[in-house]
């Protein structure tokens, strides 16, 4: 890189770069470049084209190859800026937790709107298991301040990230965090929840070695790995609804590819709900099974 480059000139050798080096990503060069380098100017999104012209600091040369060649290494963008936007919110992550994707916003649509229907006066009491960076309970918080929730993890560092999003967007006096397995915190302390969420892992563990790069040697295992056949996490949370002091009103579980029906299915066996139904993603994928009523 020559003393007097541009930003514009920096940008499009590095996408040229790693458009040759790529054969780790699968995240899209130039969009990469971008968000890498409004990270590391703490440029807003909308500035890049209007200040590109501007010179590259020289000072900042040294980091922005380091961000380069951990993205030629095929390590996730979010990892390297250190951040992921979900529901229109700007999210801290680390290694420690998965990178938020964008169909976690249709539950947490659907859920909203479920709870205003059954509580449009009252609050209800929402537990969100393995809350990684705390996507769930933060979204629900900010866009319902008088809503109360846990979030739950067995991850020490999951819950530190969560928590430093929580107080980034002044949520913590409306969520707990606990540390703990799945329902087992909350069966303990004889919480009643009127509402349980959970992205749980869920890819079946022989799938794991077929994950591109980026998944499979950056995300955390114990955020993907489902167990056999990928089911493990909502068997055990199913049977563990029993022991709480009463069940939840409302579930609702994201789940992997082809899992949506088995995940129902269990849920109605129980009869303790109206409805059971599924939700799919944008690519009509069965992403979402969600529990609700009586009403
Ligand atoms: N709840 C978090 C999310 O939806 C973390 C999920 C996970 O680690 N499996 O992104």
């Amino acid at each position: 890189m020559s003393q007097q480059m541009s930003v514009r000139e920096a940008f499009l050798e590095a996408s040229s770069f790693l458009k040759e080096t790529d054969s780790k990503n699968t995240q899209e060069p130039s969009q990469v470049c971008r968000w890498m380098l409004e990270a590391l100017l703490e440029w807003k999104h909308n500035d890049f084209y209007l200040r590109w012209h501007e010179p590259f600091p020289i000072d900042k040369k040294q980091k922005w190859k380091d961000m380069l060649n951990r993205k030629a290494e095929g390590e996730p963008v979010q990892y390297i800026t250190g951040s992921q936007e979900f529901y229109g919110l700007d999210f801290k992550v680390t290694q420690s937790v998965l990178i938020p994707r964008p169909e976690t916003e249709i539950l947490v649509e659907k859920l909203m709107q479920e709870c205003r229907q059954l509580w449009p006066d009252s609050e209800p009491v929402i537990a969100d298991i393995g809350t990684g960076s705390g996507i769930i309970p933060i979204t629900l918080a900010v866009h319902n301040p008088s809503w109360k929730l846990v979030a739950v993890d067995i991850s020490d560092q999951a819950i530190e990230v969560a928590k430093q999003n929580a107080i980034k967007h002044n949520v913590m006096d409306q969520i707990e965090f606990v540390h703990g397995d799945l329902l087992r915190p909350l069966i303990e302390n004889k919480r009643k929840i009127d509402v349980l969420i959970s992205n749980p892992p869920y890819i079946p563990s022989q799938d794991m070695k077929e994950l591109q790069i980026e998944v499979k040697d950056y995300e955390p295992s114990n955020a993907l790995d489902g167990g056999g056949d990928g089911l493990y996490f909502y068997e055990k949370m199913i049977r563990q609804l029993s022991d709480l002091s009463v069940y939840p009103k409302i579930i609702g579980f994201e789940v992997g590819q082809g899992q949506a029906n088995q995940v129902a299915e269990w849920l109605q066996s129980l009869d303790q709900w109206n409805e059971v139904y599924i939700v799919n993603d944008l690519a009509g994928i069965g992403r979402h099974v969600v529990a609700s009523g009586p009403y």
